[in-house]
């Protein structure tokens, strides 16, 4: 059966609706369902393309839709799973940390909003023990940090891993050791365990976050002195928390003076290896939370409530809430437990939480303010977006004086206008975002938002696609453009001009040293030395960066030009096709469409732009400014593989997957993307699937391995 067949009649309707919200705030109900769906949609391409070589929809689209997925999961590491597609990718971040098992699941908690769910939980906690006793119920805050198990064996700690999928996390156990707040040994023999996990919360306390932030700015003040890339701040404690356990060098994690608040005990076995019942060592959740605390751990029992009550549970939470921000940790709910470890058991636990807990989560910050006027921006792709400008309100810690709009549609449905009361919210990290207007403050002064009809920068008519909810602005020349054009054009991306970043583009173009992508091969350096910080040093850097870039391989020129739709694996692609870049100028829109990975709204962009005479002056100066458009002829070692075809597939150990099809090439060989009658060799690594079994109904394909391989080209 196909894995995608239940996803497969929606798939365009669906992608279509999560392109939609690229861009706009995701309230946080709806991120995991989001998540989802960008990690379904990426995974049906992924198939599409790397199992039956078709390739649905446009590198542009797929490269927003996997960013945002990277984004999103960045601002919620819990939602990181391991069948993300973003999980390949950044596997060779964390190949320095073994993954491992934890004793048991780490399961997330249920969440609660409001009364009425607090009540429901209840109701059903009262269901499973069949009882209409009051039963009570223990509070604590709830972290908003990195979840963390630590195994601890004959007293010591043995091992600490990150929470991974639940089953699965990281093990960083020098990082773990790296954190003061963690007990190294602790006497859990007195109480007949041999082995046991204890789950926490890796947190940074918030003045630590402010400390180490101001330690950068000074820093950055003698960076930028010398010239050198400025550090960037630390935007919220919970990321830095997640990102310092990731370091690969335990001093810097003891640098960053994390914390660590461990409250629940997930395993425990006796020396015979035989499961430890909780409610044999201690009667009650709070009994846990006193004896981690004897035992040494920070836990939060001095913050814990207990009540009988739900209404007052209820209370106890909403206080937090208002308190939140006295506290010395970010906190962004509270947890509710069963206190008793004996009816814990009874209520037990579906597949994914535990039936005797929730989480009350606190509602996102909001403030109020007023709509003082509404710029519009024009971005690199001629996208018009309105800006709000607000009177400055202070939200968790952070000054809010301008706030994306999105688009006409986003200000005609909130009915904002102009001087109207507007709600801001703004959920830990997440962007802030206008809720909406309040009517009911008006007082007749306010006006409807005009949106323009001229570009806000070179007054050309604006334009708007029927399916699309923003307006552009088409000119190619477009000043406002440009700026955006040039910062991508030297970019780590595109051409790579080291020395060469934002700032300079902005800098140069004030001042008049670049005026469009060719004057960057024509500065003026005498004229930058007059500049105030620039020295010898730095100018000679920066002509040795933009000196390198023209001997880039030509896809980096082509990623520099901002085709509409091209991304880095199109302009690859299409730099291996021609000999020389300009030999597109005659391509027609058919021609272009029966490239591998190209439809028609790739290949419409591409005839455009190469039919356009100005792109064609542009790319004959740029090469005679020296720039390299030519094709990088691949140096063949030897013509072992001649004739032969591979396919590579499970986990590589000897190579990448890129350096394998290099490799392939170099000897002369061919790549295929699927398993066919075609394919000569499967050289299949560990964990291959459904390409392995595929290639084993075909005869005539080869199974080897990566030795076999290698021996091949030996
Ligand atoms: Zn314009």
């Amino acid at each position: 059966m196909d894995l995608f067949s239940h996803i497969q009649p929606d798939i365009s309707t669906i992608t279509q609706t999560a392109l939609q919200k690229i861009g706009q705030f995701i309230p946080e109900n709806e991120v995991e369902h989001y998540c989802n769906d960008l990690k379904s949609i990426i995974n049906y391409y992924d198939k599409k393309y790397y199992v039956d070589a078709d390739s649905p929809i446009s590198d542009y689209d797929y490269d927003i839709l996997f960013k945002q997925l990277k984004e999103l999961e960045e601002a919620y590491p819990n939602l990181i799973t391991a069948d993300s597609p973003t999980q390949r990718v950044a596997k060779g971040l964390n190949e320095t940390f073994q993954t491992v098992q934890h004793l048991v699941p780490m399961m997330s908690l249920e969440n609660s909003y409001n009364i009425q769910d607090l009540r429901e939980f209840e109701r059903k906690v009262k269901e499973s023990v069949a009882t209409n006793e009051k039963i009570e119920y223990i509070c604590e805050p709830k972290f908003d940090g990195s979840s963390i198990a630590l195994v601890y064996e004959n007293n010591q700690l043995v091992r600490a891993a990150t929470r991974g999928n639940g089953i699965e996390g990281d093990d960083i156990t020098p990082n773990a050791k790296a954190i003061k707040s963690i007990p190294l040994k602790a006497n859990f023999s007195q109480f007949g365990i041999h082995k046991i996990e204890i789950r926490g919360e890796v947190v940074m306390q918030l003045a630590v976050l402010e400390q180490l932030n101001k330690e950068r700015l000074e820093q950055n003040i003698i960076l930028k002195n010398e010239n050198k890339k400025e550090l960037e701040l630390f935007k919220n404690a919970r990321n830095t928390a997640a990102g310092s356990l990731r370091l690969k060098d335990s001093a810097e994690v003891a640098a960053r003076k994390l914390d660590a608040i461990l409250y629940q005990i997930g395993y425990a076995e006796d020396k015979n290896g035989n499961n430890i019942t909780f409610s044999e060592i201690f009667k009650s959740h709070d009994d846990n939370l006193k004896l981690l605390s004897d035992l040494g751990f920070k836990t939060p029992f001095l913050d814990k409530t207990l009540s009988e009550d739900i209404d007052q549970i209820m209370a106890t939470c909403l206080d937090w809430q208002d308190k939140r921000d006295n506290y010395p940790i970010d906190i962004d709910g509270m947890v509710i437990k069963v206190n008793n470890t004996k009816l814990q058991q009874i209520i037990g636990k579906t597949s994914h939480h535990p039936k005797w807990a929730t989480a009350f989560k606190f509602k996102p910050k909001q403030g109020f303010s007023t709509l003082e006027n509404v710029e519009f921006q024009v971005g690199r792709t001629g996208q018009i977006t309105p800006v709000a400008k607000i009177t400055p309100v202070q939200l968790m810690g952070v000054e809010i004086s301008s706030i994306s709009l999105h688009n006409e549609d986003f200000i005609i449905d909130k009915d904002i206008r102009l001087y109207d009361t507007v709600i801001v919210e703004r959920a830990g990290d997440v962007i802030p975002y206008i809720v909406g207007s309040l009517p009911e403050k008006r007082n007749g002064k306010e006006t409807k938002i005009e949106f323009p009809k001229n570009c806000p920068s070179c007054a050309h008519l604006l334009y708007k696609n029927l399916e699309e909810s923003a307006w552009r602005c088409i000119n190619t020349n477009c000043p406002a453009q440009l700026e955006e054009h040039l910062i991508h054009f030297v970019s780590k991306e595109a051409m790579n001009i080291f020395g060469f970043g934002e700032e300079n583009v902005r800098t140069f173009l004030k001042e008049n040293l670049i005026s469009n992508i060719a004057s960057i091969y024509k500065i003026d350096y005498e004229k930058v030395a007059q500049l105030e910080g620039w020295k010898v040093k730095s100018i000679q850097n920066l002509k040795e960066g933009i000196e390198q870039s023209k001997q880039n391989e030509n896809w980096r020129l082509l990623v520099g030009l901002g085709i509409r739709h091209i991304g880095t694996t199109t302009a690859k692609m299409l730099a291996k096709q021609v000999a020389h870049l300009l030999d597109y100028a005659n391509w027609n829109t058919e021609q272009f469409m029966q490239l591998e990975d190209v439809g028609p709204k790739v290949a419409l962009s591409l005839q455009a732009f190469f039919s356009d005479e100005s792109n064609i002056e542009l790319l004959k100066e740029l090469e005679v400014l020296g720039l390299n458009l030519k094709r990088t002829e691949q140096v063949l070692h030897s013509e072992k593989l001649a004739g032969k075809t591979f396919l590579f597939t499970g986990t590589l150990t000897q190579f990448s997957r890129d350096e394998a099809k290099i490799l392939v090439e170099n000897n002369g060989g061919k790549n295929l993307s699927a398993v066919s009658a075609n394919l000569n060799y499967l050289v299949a690594g560990e964990k291959a699937g459904s390409k392995l079994t595929k290639a084993q109904k075909i005869e005539s394909i080869q199974i080897i391995d990566e030795f076999e391989f290698l021996k091949m080209i030996e």
